[in-house]
């Protein structure tokens, strides 16, 4: 899965290319999307901005029409100079905005819609999102206050869940998860009731700092593509990229501790962490949850 930092940035350089320019031309070969062209053209808007919420890219048009996507495991958004060559075949296109200057071409979105402002609101599936980790107003009080909120809500919800619900805080991914939980010192499985204020704090902290270094991070311009480089131990080398993510059964960065790793919440995401550095803490006699330390086939991890 993509994660918010990825769109963030996919929003941002659409913004700078297509943003507060007239659309040329329109294609699709969504049918969906076709039916709304061919009743309500395209071709003639102004593109006025592109917008990231948590997962969901939103490309809003004058004249009250929202183009939303989401990207899932296989899509992306690419933006070419208009006329030059595709890197990816015609046959992978779903739409492409035209301008005088740009084409952003999406390739492979398996979600793709039209709503306008008052249908965009009734969608369900679209976070109402929690407090955006990149917006210009999330403060490290607003985070942990936003977490204080959910944990007196959802006393016995596991923290890494809590970090992964987008009607929580909006843009934390399955990897970001998991480093956040590890910077802060706090075992990804404890209860909501058992984090002190202190390390909700931490927490909101170590998130709005790996999000926005992400974000600056990449140049934004070009191939547009939610495979990036993330970051968050400070060390640019690729191998040393990350503190627990991925590294099930090498030592800890900080303590020499084996990396855990275990399937958490319903959706089963992998989580990672370190059994020394990240202390288990429960009200009750739960047992310390034990994950699996054996080192992976080296391959790709799945996010
Ligand atoms: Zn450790």
């Amino acid at each position: 899965m993509p994660e918010g930092d990825t769109i963030y940035r996919a929003a941002r350089a659409l913004n700078r290319a297509i943003g507060g320019q007239v659309v040329t031309g329109f294609e699709t070969a969504l049918a969906p999307l076709a039916r709304v062209n061919d009743d309500t053209p395209i071709t003639g808007r102004t593109v006025t901005h592109v917008e990231a919420r948590g997962k969901w890219l939103l490309i809003h048009f004058s004249g009250d029409l929202i183009l939303v996507t989401h990207m899932l495991m296989s899509g992306s958004w690419h933006i070419y100079r208009t006329g030059a060559l595709w890197r990816l075949g015609r046959s992978r296109m779903r739409a492409v905005i035209r301008t005088a200057e740009w084409e952003a071409v999406a390739f492979n979105v398996p979600v793709a819609r039209f709503h306008t402002a008052r249908s965009l609101e009734r969608y369900s599936q679209i976070p109402k999102l929690g407090l955006d980790v990149l917006a210009e107003g999330f403060t490290v009080e607003t985070g942990a206050r936003r977490l204080a909120e959910f944990a007196a809500a959802n006393p016995k919800a596991e923290i890494a869940v809590a970090l992964l619900n987008q009607r929580v805080l909006a843009g934390l991914g399955n990897v970001y998860k998991s480093e956040v939980a590890f910077s802060a010192g706090v075992n990804p499985f404890r209860a909501m009731e058992t984090i002190t204020p202190g390390e909700m704090a931490q927490m909101a902290e170590f998130a709005q700092r790996y999000m926005k270094a992400n974000v600056l991070d990449g140049s934004g311009d070009g191939i547009v593509t939610y495979f990036g480089n993330r970051r968050t131990t400070g060390n640019s080398n690729r191998d040393e990229r990350l503190w627990v993510y991925g590294r099930q059964g090498q030592e800890c960065r900080r303590c020499g501790a084996a990396i855990m790793m275990r399937k958490q919440g319903e959706q089963a995401r992998s989580t990672y962490w370190c059994p020394s550095c990240q202390p288990w803490i429960a009200l009750d006699p739960t047992p310390a949850p034990v994950g699996r330390t054996g080192v992976v086939r080296r391959g790709k991890v799945g996010c």
